[in-house]
């Protein structure tokens, strides 16, 4: 079995200041930290997987391919840093709209990753910004870290690995 550090996108992987949602690739900005951090989480062998709600689909804002292009330029931006990204998941739906069963804090989009990739939840942790994030890991079972909105990532990730040493 696997190991991974599950990431919430807007907000811990990028910057979402200024914005309700992240739906253009010009938008698209890295958090400081987040290369440094991924390469130490990369290094200790963890699968790194976004999972991320996108309602801004549901009402309207933006459409799926628009999320898509986002991703492409967040791996894209990664890439330049060396880093590449195993899974990416999202939830496109929104509550006011229409409920579902993958919106965070549901468990539903990690639970999905642990079995796709066959992730021992016992290795796995999640880095989020908001306590959705945080919620959804408790009931997947995995142990989570909350960061402040858009601060750096690198002080979590070291003491991820550092509990396991
Ligand atoms: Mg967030
Ligand atoms: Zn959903």
């Amino acid at each position: 079995m696997r190991k991974a550090v599950f990431l919430d996108r807007d907000g811990t992987l990028n910057s979402d200041e200024g914005h309700y949602y992240i739906y253009r690739a010009e938008d698209f900005v890295l958090n400081e930290g987040v290369i440094a951090g991924l390469k130490i989480l990369k290094k200790h062998h963890y699968l790194l997987i976004v999972v991320t709600n996108q309602g801004g689909v549901a009402k309207g804002i933006y459409s799926e391919a628009d999320v898509e292009k986002v991703h492409e330029e967040m791996k894209r931006q990664l890439k330049l840093g060396g880093i590449s990204i195993d899974g990416i998941y999202y939830c496109p739906h929104h509550d006011t709209v229409q409920s579902c069963d993958c919106r965070k804090p549901s468990p539903y989009m990690i639970n999905q990753a642990i079995t796709d990739f066959d992730l021992d939840a016992k290795q796995c942790f999640m880095i989020g910004d908001s306590d959705r994030d945080i919620e959804a890991a408790k009931r997947a079972g995995i142990r989570a870290f909350k960061i402040k909105k858009n601060n750096s990532i690198v002080e979590i990730c070291k003491k991820i690995v550092e509990d396991e040493d």
